[in-house]
């Protein structure tokens, strides 16, 4: 006996709202009326059915493209501009990105590589300056003036006695923006940190010269800025002086901070990604065994985010996500770290901290976004969080201290959400 059509389409409907959609209603294939219901609403579920596991496919697509890209991102931060992002060729919005990625990092590559094209040229023209001098220095102290002040390179010549400026070349008065007699300048007056300053005079007293040395200096405005410095000790007048020449690589030194930056940041947060996070937790860890210090970690989960997507849209989930990092952001002390390691999941990690500072933290965090409203035009909502925390035991490995985090979270939802467990 096949079961009464009422009976066989609740068992279906509740098949589907468990989130079975292989479900099929069985046929008589009599063409009746309950068999043809029973058609349509196969070829129903069927149709669901393909879009859930596209749906699924999509997502991990965009995971495996994320890893991706991070892993591109990371080489490239390292130096490394021949990376190419593995592409499908599906020729849609992502591979258009992916595409786009490519083509960036290769300028980026053609742009660095010209860079330091140029500055090994200026450091062979400053070489060979300081290579002619000693000759030219014996033949005419006129060429050498003419030699000095033609140089591509900033060149400033201080006395080693006491540090007094003695001359400085058009180059140097320019990026340092100094007076050109040299009056009153003191070698020092340059140097943001008087370390580098005292490392860069060891190693001309034990080498008597020294290359690609990189420090922040100070033009007379008081800005400072980015040089590499090669520097020798050359003989005036019987008497011992430094001859230094001077990059600004300040561009440079912004490219590379955004490079670091770009390969360890969360785009849509600015949360440390998920790599970033987890090696700050592993390297954590490691300190904590070693120095047998406390550590605590707390994994957030946004409560039924997945409705403020459907009711007002992803852009706006996206709002609201970065409100809460945010927010999250603000509550934290400036010694903990937070990193987005999911959709809309939030990895805390808390150095040197035992289990009930963390959790006062965490509470006070959960308490925080329970409390906001986050808005964009007519749109207000207000949403909760739950946690699960975990303090790490003594030779306690890094997957068992996330596993216990991992799992008070799920209590922690499976108990009414809105609320921490400690694992
Ligand atoms: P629960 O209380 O059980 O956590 O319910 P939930 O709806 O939050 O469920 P779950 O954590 O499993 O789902 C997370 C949802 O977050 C699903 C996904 O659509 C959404 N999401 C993930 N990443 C992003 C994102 O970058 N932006 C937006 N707007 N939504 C995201
Ligand atoms: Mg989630
Ligand atoms: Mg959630």
């Amino acid at each position: 006996m096949k079961p009464a059509l009422p009976q066989m389409l609740a068992d279906a409907l509740i098949a589907l709202s468990q989130g079975d959609f292989s479900y099929r209603m069985p046929r008589r294939m009599d063409r009746g009326d309950d068999d043809a219901l029973a058609f349509f609403f196969n070829a129903i579920a069927e149709e669901i059915e393909r879009i859930v596991e596209e749906t699924r496919q999509r997502e991990r697509r965009l995971d495996e493209m994320a890893e991706r890209l991070s892993e591109a991102l990371i080489r490239v931060a390292e130096g490394d501009f021949t990376v190419e992002v593995p592409r499908d060729g599906r020729g849609d919005s992502i591979d258009v990105l992916i595409f786009l990625v490519n083509n960036t990092i290769a300028e980026l590559g053609a742009l660095v590589e010209e860079r330091a094209k140029r500055a090994e040229r200026e450091q062979r023209i400053l070489n060979q300056v300081i290579e002619e001098r000693t000759n030219l220095f014996e033949e005419s102290i006129e060429n050498f003036r003419l030699l000095f002040e033609a140089s591509p390179v900033a060149l400033v010549i201080s006395r080693w006695s006491d540090g007094k400026i003695v001359d400085i070349n058009k180059k140097a008065a320019q990026i340092f923006e100094a007076r050109r007699d040299g009056k009153d300048h003191w070698y020092r007056d340059f140097w943001v940190n008087d370390g580098d300053r005292a490392r860069l005079l060891d190693a001309l007293q034990n080498d008597g010269e020294l290359e690609e040395f990189e420090a922040q200096l100070r033009r007379q405005s008081g800005e400072a800025f980015w040089c590499s410095l090669s520097a020798r000790i050359v003989h005036f007048a019987g008497e011992r002086h430094v001859l230094v020449g001077a990059r600004d690589i300040s561009e440079q030194k912004k490219l590379e901070a955004q490079l670091r930056e770009m390969a360890t940041t969360d785009p849509l947060t600015g949360a440390l990604n998920r790599r970033k996070i987890f090696e700050i937790v592993r390297e954590n860890i490691d300190r904590a065994h070693r120095y047998a210090r406390p550590l605590s970690i707390a994994m957030l989960d946004l409560d039924h985010f997945k409705s403020i997507n459907d009711n007002y849209g992803h852009g706006f989930g996206d709002i609201v996500l970065r409100g809460v990092v945010e927010e999250v952001r603000k509550n934290l002390r400036s010694t903990d770290y937070v990193g987005r390691y999911g959709g809309e999941e939030v990895l805390l990690v808390f150095p040197e901290t035992h289990l009930d500072e963390a959790k006062l933290v965490t509470e006070r965090i959960r308490t925080a976004i329970a409390c906001c409203q986050f808005r964009a035009g007519d749109v207000e909502v207000s949403l909760s969080l739950s946690g699960g925390i975990a303090s790490l035991l003594p030779n306690e490995p890094l997957d068992d201290l996330l596993r216990r985090a991992d799992n008070a979270l799920y209590l922690a939802k499976a108990n009414g959400r809105n609320r921490i467990i400690v694992g």
